[in-house]
């Protein structure tokens, strides 16, 4: 091919912006170990071990377009920690991934696994491309070159991906079918959030903002609050914010706005969540829904209302608005939605913080019953995944209740100290190869 017929893309290098955010939400990660290390007591040595990565790769992604122009971009997949198990993760596709967000992503995995109990570590991936922009076909083999790009290092008992921003359960299908055809046999454990026609759970749609739901009751009912008097913001109206609308609503609280990166709409009345979803589902955004108003996207962040459920991306709540929001629960539906410095200001205000590694958590709880279930060939009914979800998410809030009771510290490095301490602990039994 001559080189003339490579389009080169600003794609293939992340923007400076990008990577300093990407460098900041990798900062924040590291902060919050460095706090539980330093609660644990654990030595300088240790705490390295538990904070870098133990296997990361970088592919070049070559796409020819459809009409016949070569693009490349580039996928990382990162490994954080295999101690507890197979390292467990999403895979984002967006312009803003690189190489130090998805550290921070695959830390915050491990956390967030050992914390829930599952036999698992952390990693995560993602492709630096701006999925709106590429057809379907395009998309799929962009899928197939990246999975075949990271193939050595996944697999059913080693790395198992599931959807994140900009992915879904079409996303997994491709992956799944190109990680099977390579290895000339059947994985259908390679991956998560499958969809249920190729051995998906039932339930894992919604299990993240199903496990969001059941972590916001648990924490009005903390905080006193009867949630059909309570109001919500939902920041992000995608898979996960869409869904942790719909079952606050229908557990009576009224969602009064909600935002998505176009701009936000409120109703001090409460949005009508199930229309909200047909507009989103028919124009691509909450903007221009008849049922509310339009106001400034990052408004949406400080509105009046009891509970802010952040469910978009990193580093939203920052020390420049922290001390503006008026919510007294926030529920991080989102991973590393909260900066230290914003967590200080709103510990400081009064506002109770509930952490992304337990909030967020219920999507991979199901990816490891779907995983159990596709590597057993077997297959639980609806109720069933709902209750043992429930079942386990409240276990670990009660785990979290009581470590920061013990520790006298915040629900967030209550948490982390928690997972920490679980993950430290395999690796101590495991000992130090060689
Ligand atoms: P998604 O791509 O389906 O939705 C993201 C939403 O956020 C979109 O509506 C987008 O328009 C909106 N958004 C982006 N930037 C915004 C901004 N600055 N302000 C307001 N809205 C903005 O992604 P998702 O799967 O719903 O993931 C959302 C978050 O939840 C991510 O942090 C992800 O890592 C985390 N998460 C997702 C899952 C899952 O099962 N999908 C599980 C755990 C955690």
């Amino acid at each position: 091919m001559p080189d003339d017929a490579v389009q080169n893309t600003d794609t293939n290098n992340v923007t400076a912006a990008a990577a300093a955010a990407g460098e900041a939400t990798l900062a924040e990660a590291v902060s919050q170990l460095r706090d539980a290390c330093e609660l644990l007591g654990y030595d300088e040595g240790r705490a390295k071990a538990l904070e870098l990565p133990r296997r990361e790769i970088t592919v070049a992604v070559p796409l020819r377009r459809d009409d016949g122009q070569i693009e490349v971009f580039t996928g990382h997949r990162v490994q954080h920690n295999c101690a507890r198990g197979p390292s467990k993760g999403g895979i984002r596709y967006s312009l803003d991934v690189n190489i130090y967000e998805v550290r921070a992503l695959a830390m915050w995995m491990t956390w967030k696994c050992a914390l829930l109990d599952l036999p698992y570590g952390g990693g995560k991936g993602g492709v630096r491309i701006d999925p709106l922009a590429y057809s379907t076909a395009e998309l799929e083999r962009v899928t197939r070159r990246y999975t075949a790009g990271i193939a050595p290092l996944i697999g059913p008992m080693q790395d198992i991906p599931a959807p994140d921003v900009g992915t879904d359960s079409q996303t997994m299908a491709w992956l799944m079918d190109t990680y099977s055809t390579i290895q000339g046999y059947w994985a259908p454990g390679v991956t998560t959030g499958k969809p249920l026609s190729l051995g998906g759970s039932q339930g894992r749609g919604d299990a993240t903002s199903r496990g969001v739901c059941h972590i916001a009751l648990a924490g009005m009912s903390y905080l006193g609050m009867d949630p059909t008097e309570a109001t919500a913001i939902v920041q992000g109206f995608g898979k996960v914010g869409q869904g942790a609308a719909r079952f606050l609503a229908e557990a009576g609280t009224r969602v009064v706005c909600a935002s998505d990166v176009y701009g936000a709409i409120v109703n001090p009345d409460g949005l009508d969540i199930p229309a909200l979803e047909t507009h989103v589902a028919a124009t691509g955004s909450v903007t221009g829904f008849a049922g509310g108003a339009p106001i400034d996207r990052d408004a949406a962040l400080t509105l009046d209302a009891d509970v802010l459920v952040p469910a978009a991306v990193e580093g939203v709540l920052t020390e420049a608005n922290a001390a503006d929001v008026k919510a007294r629960l926030i529920v991080e539906g989102a991973n590393g939605p909260t900066t230290a410095a914003a967590d200080e200001i709103l510990a400081a205000n009064g506002a109770t913080v509930i952490p992304d590694i337990l909030a967020n958590a219920g999507g991979v709880v199901v990816s490891y019953f779907e995983w159990v279930q596709a590597t057993q060939g077997y297959w639980w009914k609806h109720r069933e995944v709902e209750d043992r979800l429930a079942e386990k998410i409240l276990d670990g809030w009660e785990t979290v209740l009581a470590a920061a009771d013990k520790y006298g510290v915040s629900l967030r490095t209550a948490a982390t100290t928690v997972a920490v301490q679980r993950v430290y602990e395999a690796q101590e039994q495991l000992g130090m190869f060689p």
